[in-house]
């Protein structure tokens, strides 16, 4: 039976790469033109580099949505084709509220993008979410209100579920992965996605708490709206630097203390990201890639050819 079992997996797999080499024909016969990439990093306050990475090179993909945070880097790991982002830029130039998050979205997916693990610094909002825990979110709260979180618009009219944000099948292999590299890694937790820049007030922070948020981040919220709309599966692994500023230590914490964390953080970063990558089936079985199949509520023939040349990458299938 599980030799049955690991033959029928086995199939499985070999269809999924044939499936991909395909789709890879195929879009070159359309003449993307990029360089391919399979998997998509997006590394926060950190991790600005991906350790580990082979056969590297550098491309600017140009968007219809304006710039991407930086270029990518491309190459493999783990024998697995990846784009690494640096979210900030490299130098850390941008502010959350700068981020072009959907061109950075958008890239991903001109490169081929299908799954996207994010890392990102957040302040805890639990004791038991200690300085050096992973919190493996599938929650979120919206408290921003500066950014653009959606490629509709201008023409266009979608509405994508969001009730499940994150893609199960990422963060369970991000969640593994921490496991088998030593790393704390909890499964599930609410993030709540604040604009900033300054870190939240006693008053906000006692609120999220109220709430039963879990962890505070300025990021992550339009990345996995964006990578929902754009078909791409989305997790994301929130590393606590600090008590937000609710906890009575709060202020007695040293600079040395933070850049210690940091530095930790950022090594058990490139580590997780390593084993999840090398451990995500080659086959997506999750729904994320059809998210937006009954999004567009607008008649096509009412879509002006602006807006659907804007969007054809994304959802030209869905337009005729
Ligand atoms: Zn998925």
């Amino acid at each position: 039976m599980q030799g049955g079992q690991a033959n029928a997996a086995g199939i499985l797999s070999c269809l999924g790469q044939v499936r991909r080499a395909l789709q890879i024909r195929l879009r070159r016969r359309r003449g993307f033109g990029l360089p391919e990439a399979e998997i998509g990093i997006i590394g926060g306050s950190g991790l600005y580099s991906m350790p580990g990475l082979t056969e590297v090179r550098e491309e600017r993909v140009p968007t219809p949505f304006g710039d991407a945070s930086d270029s990518f880097i491309l190459g493999s790991l783990e024998g697995r084709t990846v784009a690494f982002l640096a979210r900030h830029g490299r130098g850390h130039r941008l502010l959350p509220s700068e981020l072009n998050f959907r061109a950075n979205i958008y890239a991903m997916k001109a490169l081929g993008v299908e799954r996207i693990l994010s890392v990102s610094a957040v302040g805890s909002l639990k004791e038991e979410h200690k300085p050096t825990d992973f919190v493996i979110a599938d929650q979120f709260i919206d408290r921003t209100f500066l950014r653009t979180s959606t490629f509709f618009g201008d023409g266009i009219v979608g509405h994508v579920a969001f009730g499940d944000p994150v893609c199960a099948t990422v963060a369970e292999a991000a969640a593994a992965a921490c496991e088998q590299v030593g790393v704390v890694g909890k499964r599930g937790g609410t993030y709540i996605c604040m604009e900033g820049p300054q870190f939240s007030t006693k008053a906000e922070s006692n609120l999220y708490r109220s709430w039963g948020a879990d962890v505070v981040g300025m990021t992550n919220l339009q990345e996995a709206k964006l990578a929902r709309e754009a078909e791409i599966c989305y997790a994301t692994v929130a590393m606590v630097t600090d008590y937000d500023c609710w906890h009575p230590h709060h202020d007695s914490v040293t600079v040395e203390q933070i850049v210690a964390v940091l530095h930790q953080n950022a090594e058990n970063a490139a580590k997780v990201v390593r084993a999840t990558v090398a451990a995500l089936p080659a086959e997506r079985t999750c729904g994320c890639a059809t998210a937006a199949k009954y999004a567009i509520l607008t008649q096509p023939a009412a879509i002006p050819e602006a807006a659907k040349e804007r969007v054809r990458l994304l959802f030209g299938k869905y337009l005729g």
